[in-house]
């Protein structure tokens, strides 16, 4: 079967959505896109350039001559792998400030409509089943409370090695939620014909296994 099939994962930050997608787009042999992580690419690009969240033709004149893409799942910055330096909290915050703007959202969007259309993908962000593909055929959005979300951003922290201070990491999350939901372009919200899923008390294998059995 040759149909393209299209999967929005939608939902705030710690919520396990790249986990997840990444569990289910392997278990369905599909395409998985982290959107997240080109929004961190480009607050990577700029804040390593200099270039402040207030510099708007600068930021849509760098855009223009940014790569941003993935190989093998990794990604990459005009043809450089960046993975590692995209995960910081300083990258966190700053993509959280540049995804609010309007050349940043326009160029990332048109190039996740671009890979949706060539390909069967699960795509996880804020506002792929609103905003992207209102025409998904699956939309999931998944959510948990705001103190287990950083309690488990915690724990994969120290298990890193980290030394962390979970109030800290709670307000970040708080911090991102409001940027999120209350920015004017495409802020986060459940599309009304999606799913909402709850994990607060739901392993990562429950909830791959729920999107995987209403998609199969
Ligand atoms: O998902 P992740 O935490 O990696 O996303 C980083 C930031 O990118 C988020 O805080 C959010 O502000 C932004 N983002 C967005 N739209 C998306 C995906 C991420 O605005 N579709």
């Amino acid at each position: 079967m040759n149909k393209i099939i299209r999967i929005a994962v939608d939902g705030p930050s710690g919520a396990g959505k790249s986990t997840i997608a990444r569990k289910v787009a392997k278990k369905l042999g599909i395409e998985y896109v982290d959107t997240g992580a080109m929004y961190r690419a480009v607050a990577y690009k700029m804040t390593s350039e200099g270039i402040g969240p207030e510099e708007g033709e600068r930021i849509e004149a760098v855009l223009k001559d940014t790569v941003i893409d993935f190989d093998q799942g990794v990604i990459t910055v005009d043809g450089t792998e960046v993975e590692s330096k995209i995960r910081t909290p300083e990258i966190s915050e700053a993509a959280s400030i540049y995804s609010a703007l309007p050349p940043v959202r326009a160029s990332l969007v048109q190039a996740q409509r671009e890979i949706g259309h060539r390909k069967s993908v699960i795509m996880d962000g804020r506002d792929i089943g609103t905003n992207v593909f209102p025409d998904a055929q699956y939309k999931f959005y998944l959510t948990a409370t705001a103190e287990e979300r950083a309690d488990r951003r915690y724990k994969e922290l120290v298990e890193r090695g980290q030394e962390v201070v979970y109030e800290e990491i709670l307000e970040d999350i708080r911090q991102r939620d409001h940027n999120d939901m209350t920015r004017v372009l495409n802020p986060l919200r459940k599309a009304e014909d999606a799913i909402e899923v709850d994990s607060t008390h739901m392993s990562i294998d429950e909830v791959v296994d729920f999107i995987y059995d209403r998609v199969v």
